[in-house]
């Protein structure tokens, strides 16, 4: 598996990769690698003879009051981690490599930026998508593998693709999950013992929202307020949007339809952490 620092390496492995007649895939991580990012290589190996994962934490992402100097950084585990799932290269810049001095070019998606996520971290999705399309441009990739888990990052991404005729195919993978529930996330590592119980009040929520939609509800409403009921159980946890939208549009629908998204975000003390299922 091959270390690569700089754009012109990244290019330079993909397009040989490329002349040996194998497809690239990319998986865009922050690192701090866990079981969620594993399946995420696993899905791009199985697709395509060359595999990059790339880590970086991308300071243009993080909100001034947010995590971005405390994010956790564990590179060598990451590098054990990726090349143990089969990828052939770990892309990791330096911010002066992705952000050269003077740098004043951003990818803006306008209006889906400032639904759900957006709207608590404004200017959170310009700086994803200003990463991801660096990226994208950078490594060529015929594909790029991005988790449902952070749901309505896909869909700015989404649309941004289509938007800039880029030429990578977006592959979407299911939510990987403890065995109790919580959605694996690199923050998880923030929350105490309580808060760690505490925080099962997301994906309690989603699964009572995915039963309730099977067993045929459609009202937004009352699947909102289903949520709502199971995260009034922790006082603790400050909810910051129950939402039922439209997963191109992110736009709240009242009638869920099959493909509905059904999103949630919420403080446990510090640690902000999202969950969410897409409805049959
Ligand atoms: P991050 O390193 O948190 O920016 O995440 C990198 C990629 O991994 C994103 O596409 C995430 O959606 C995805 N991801 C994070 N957590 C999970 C999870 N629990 N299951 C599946 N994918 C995930």
């Amino acid at each position: 598996m091959k270390i690569l620092r700089s754009v012109a390496e990244l290019r330079q492995w993909s397009r040989e990769a490329r002349s040996e007649g194998k497809t690239v895939g990319l998986v865009p991580t922050m690192g701090a690698l866990h079981a969620g990012h594993a399946s995420l290589i696993r899905a791009a190996r199985e697709r395509c003879g060359a595999v990059a994962v790339t880590i970086f934490v991308n300071p243009t992402q993080f909100g001034p009051n947010e995590d971005y100097a405390h994010y956790p950084r564990t590179f060598d585990a990451d590098c054990a981690l990726a090349e143990a799932e089969g990828a052939t290269g770990v892309f990791a810049p330096s911010v002066e490599e992705l952000y050269p001095a003077g740098a004043a070019t951003f990818v803006e998606v306008t209006g889906l930026s400032d639904q759900l996520d957006g709207l608590s971290r404004p200017g959170h999705f310009r700086g994803v998508a200003t990463v991801v399309a660096k990226l994208l441009i950078a490594s060529e990739a015929d594909q790029a593998f991005f988790g449902q888990k952070d749901a309505a990052q896909v869909a700015v991404l989404r649309r941004m693709v289509v938007d800039l005729r880029l030429a990578t195919e977006l592959v979407v993978c299911p939510i990987v999950r403890e065995a109790d529930g919580l959605a694996l996330s690199s923050r998880n590592i923030y929350l105490s013992q309580q808060e760690r119980a505490q925080a099962l009040v997301l994906s309690r929520s989603v699964q009572q929202v995915k039963s309730l939609a099977a067993a045929g509800e459609r009202s937004a409403e009352k699947m909102i307020a289903a949520a709502r009921q199971i995260f009034a159980s922790e006082p603790g946890v400050r909810i910051d949007y129950i939402e039922l939208v439209d997963w191109d549009t992110l736009e709240p629908v009242r009638v869920a339809l099959s493909g509905s998204l059904f999103a949630v975000a919420a403080w446990v003390g510090a640690t902000r952490l999202i969950d969410n299922t897409i409805l049959a």
